[in-house]
């Protein structure tokens, strides 16, 4: 029996059933070395922002106690994985390495690096699949080019063959006991130093393969009959809540999406639903999917026309944006609602970043960098694809013209204000009519409620109109 160890370097698949790399690695019979290296140097500007390290450090902290129970144990290092991982390879006599791909793009080039390097000396770095339901590389258009449009890229995705059903359980395992002396979480430095901002999120989110368990159970029998409709209205609960276990691959894509088409089977009456909730999975796709075949995403305009777009936007705006003191109740509430609890309702998140964008005529890359930083579920692919699809720069964006009205959405998705009261209580006995435009309120109403626009809540930082009329004579000089 062989005792040299696989090494099995978790990424962002923080699980241990249906990881096609780890199974594989226990079925060697060999001893696994589960490995998880933080790498702050080779995202560069994309290292993980304040919110998703926070749930980082939770989920590598329930991975690590699931190690535990079954006698394994996951060794902690911190630094550069193309020094990193040869190393450990050398010290343990390893000579394979077992990991999932990424499509970041500095992410595939660590794999490459890695792969040359041990194949240089007959060691092997195997890449395994699951962070995606399709392979990136092999849908493609009759021109035999990358999709742009997000219906023919997902009805091709579907066409391409059912994705893999996830693995079976782990096999009997070995573990290697490692040594040397790795890091303890903690020496990550992964949760906020100063101010804990984060201080009741454990009771919000519970990061780890059983917390996204949950979720999906929860989420199947509570929402996605429904989802349909309910999605778009941020005070229900009829969203999934998944996206920040998918990114750190808690769960699989495949497990969610087999599990939906197994109740799609068993009840025609979610058909409906459920494959618009598969269609969100396949943004999702269709996101990793642009960024691996145009790996500039995070940084430049899709539509390259957009590159001389007159962002003239002003700092003291940018920051009453972050803090949600702009005015405008709804994209208060969500940009309050954000810093809060590390997310943000999709119907409110194109809301708050057409505001940014449109508006307020901010560069998307600021609103980029700030969910970077403050989302639990920030994801390069994701996030990038969001921000340029609401600046209508991306692939298949909204176009630049439609211009959201803030106060109709507010109206149309938080009708009697429910949503407002929640995130912006200075506004909470404002009675309906006027909570989604303050300003318009009598002042005897003001009065009444003890409401002193301009001090305790701000008046509009711009005026809807002229911000759109704004907005639009600089679009039209694009056309130029
Ligand atoms: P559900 O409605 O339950 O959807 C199921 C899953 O589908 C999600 O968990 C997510 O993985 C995926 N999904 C849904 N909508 C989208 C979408 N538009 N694009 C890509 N995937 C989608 N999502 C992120 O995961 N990370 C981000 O950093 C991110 N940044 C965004 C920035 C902006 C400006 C906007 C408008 C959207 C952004 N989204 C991002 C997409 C979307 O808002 C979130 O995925 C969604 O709100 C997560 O909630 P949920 O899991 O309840 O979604």
């Amino acid at each position: 029996m062989r005792n040299d160890p696989v090494i099995y370097w978790y990424r962002q698949d923080l699980r241990l059933s249906d990881l096609p790399g780890l199974a594989e690695a226990v079925a060697t019979g060999r001893p696994v070395l589960p490995v998880y290296i933080l790498d702050d140097k080779t995202p560069s500007d994309w290292k993980p922002g304040a919110a998703s390290r926070w749930w980082l450090h939770q989920s590598l902290a329930a991975l690590s106690e699931q190690l535990s129970s079954i006698d394994g144990e996951l060794v902690f290092q911190q630094g550069d994985p193309s020094d990193l991982i040869p190393a450990l390879a050398r010290e343990t006599g390893a000579t394979q390495v077992f990991c999932s791909g990424q499509y970041e793009p500095w992410a595939k080039g660590l794999e490459s690096d890695l792969a040359g390097l041990f194949s240089r000396d007959g060691s092997e770095l195997k890449v395994f699949p699951g962070a995606l339901l399709c392979n990136p590389e092999s849908v493609r258009n009759l021109s035999g080019l990358p999709y742009k449009v997000f219906t023919p890229f997902w009805r091709a995705c579907r066409a391409s063959g059912q994705p893999a059903e996830p693995v079976g359980p782990l096999g009997q395992s070995r573990w290697y006991k490692y040594p040397g002396q790795g890091l303890s979480l903690d020496q990550l430095g992964l949760l906020p130093a100063k101010f804990n901002w984060a201080a009741d999120w454990d009771q919000i989110w519970q990061p780890g393969e059983q917390g996204a368990s949950d979720r999906l159970r929860q989420f199947i029998a509570d929402s996605l009959s429904g989802y349909g409709d309910g999605r778009d209205y941020p005070v229900r609960e009829s969203t999934s809540r998944l996206s920040a276990h998918l990114h750190y691959g808690e769960i699989s894509p495949s497990r969610v999406y087999h599990t939906v088409m197994g109740m799609k089977a068993m009840d025609a009456s979610i058909d409906a639903d459920g494959d618009k909730f598969l269609s969100e999975l396949g943004w999702r796709e269709f996101s990793y999917y642009l960024l691996h075949n145009f790996p500039h995403l995070p940084e430049r305009e899709f539509k390259s026309v957009f590159a001389k777009f007159p962002w003239a936007g002003s700092p003291e705006h940018y920051s009453a944006w972050t803090m949600g003191r702009t005015g405008y109740p709804i994209v208060d509430a969500g940009m309050r609602e954000l810093y809060a609890t590390g997310t943000m309702h999709n119907r409110v998140r194109m809301i708050v970043a057409s505001f940014l964008c449109k508006h307020l005529m901010i560069d998307w890359r600021a609103g980029q960098r700030w969910f970077w930083d403050t989302l639990v579920d920030a994801d390069l692919a994701s996030n990038s694809c969001s921000w340029q699809w609401v600046a209508g720069s991306g692939a298949d964006a909204s176009p630049y013209f439609r211009i959201f009205n803030p106060i109709l959405q507010s109206r149309k998705f938080d009708a009697d204000g429910t949503y407002l009261r929640r995130w912006v209580p200075e506004l909470s006995t404002l009675p309906d009519r006027y909570i989604h435009e303050p300003w318009t309120a009598p002042g005897e109403v003001l009065e009444a409620v003890n409401l002193r626009l301009g001090e305790s809540y701000p008046l509009p930082i711009v005026d809807h109109s002229a911000a759109r009329q704004g907005a639009l004579t600089a679009y039209a000089t694009l056309k130029d």
